[in-house]
C-alpha cells in the first residue's frame, strides 16, 4: 500500500481537503467548555493540535486538570461535534506531557470568563512562582483587587470561591496552575 491510499474496509476515511483543517477548528470554537459554557476547548488551549492522519482528523487533547470529571465529557462533546461536521471517525489523542496551565487560556477566553462573572487567573504561573501567591484576584463585577479568598473549593474542583470586600459579591476564581 502506497502512502495515501485509505483501507477499503476503514469506512468514512477519506483524504483530508486544503480546507479541512480550518473548518474543523472553527468546529472546535463551538465547542464549549461543559462547566463554563462560554468558553470554547479552543479558547482554553485544551485543543493542542489538528492533523489529518490515515484518513481521519487527528486532534491531540490535553485536559486542564488531570482527574477533572469534564475531561470524558469534554471528549464526548469534541467528537460528536466533529462527527457532525462531516469528520467522520475522528482520532482522539489525549496527551498529558506537557501539563496543561492557564497561561494556554486565551485573551478573548480571559474576557468571557470575566464577562461571565468568573475571575480569570491572575497573570501568568511562571510569575506566580516567583511571586509565591497568586497575584492579585479582581473582582469581575467592579474590578476591585481588594477581595478575599472564601474557600479553596468553588462550584468545581478547578476554581475558588472569592469575595469582593468592596462590593460584597462572592465570585468564583479560575485557579491558576
Ligand atoms: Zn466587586
Amino acid at each position: 500500500m502506497r502512502p495515501g491510499e485509505l483501507i477499503a474496509s476503514d469506512r468514512g476515511a477519506r483524504s483530508g481537503a486544503p480546507d479541512d483543517l480550518a473548518r474543523a477548528w472553527s468546529v472546535l470554537g463551538a465547542v464549549m467548555d461543559p462547566e463554563v459554557p462560554v468558553v470554547s476547548v479552543v479558547d482554553l488551549g485544551i485543543v493542542r493540535g489538528l492533523d489529518w492522519q490515515d484518513g481521519h482528523l487527528h486532534v491531540v487533547v490535553t485536559p486542564t486538570y488531570s482527574g477533572c470529571p469534564a475531561t470524558e465529557v469534554i471528549e464526548q462533546d469534541i467528537e460528536q461535534a466533529l462527527e457532525g461536521a462531516g469528520f467522520a471517525a475522528p482520532k482522539l489523542e489525549r496527551r498529558l506531557n506537557p501539563a496543561w496551565t492557564t497561561d494556554w487560556i486565551s485573551n478573548d477566553g480571559r474576557e468571557r470568563l470575566r464577562a461571565y462573572g468568573i475571575a480569570p487567573p491572575a497573570g501568568s504561573t511562571s510569575k506566580r512562582s516567583l511571586m509565591g501567591d497568586s497575584g492579585d484576584v479582581c473582582c469581575p463585577q467592579c474590578g476591585s483587587a481588594h477581595t478575599e479568598l472564601l474557600s479553596q473549593f468553588g462550584s468545581t474542583a478547578c476554581k475558588a470561591l472569592y469575595r469582593c470586600i468592596d462590593c460584597r459579591e462572592p465570585f468564583d476564581y479560575f485557579k491558576c496552575i
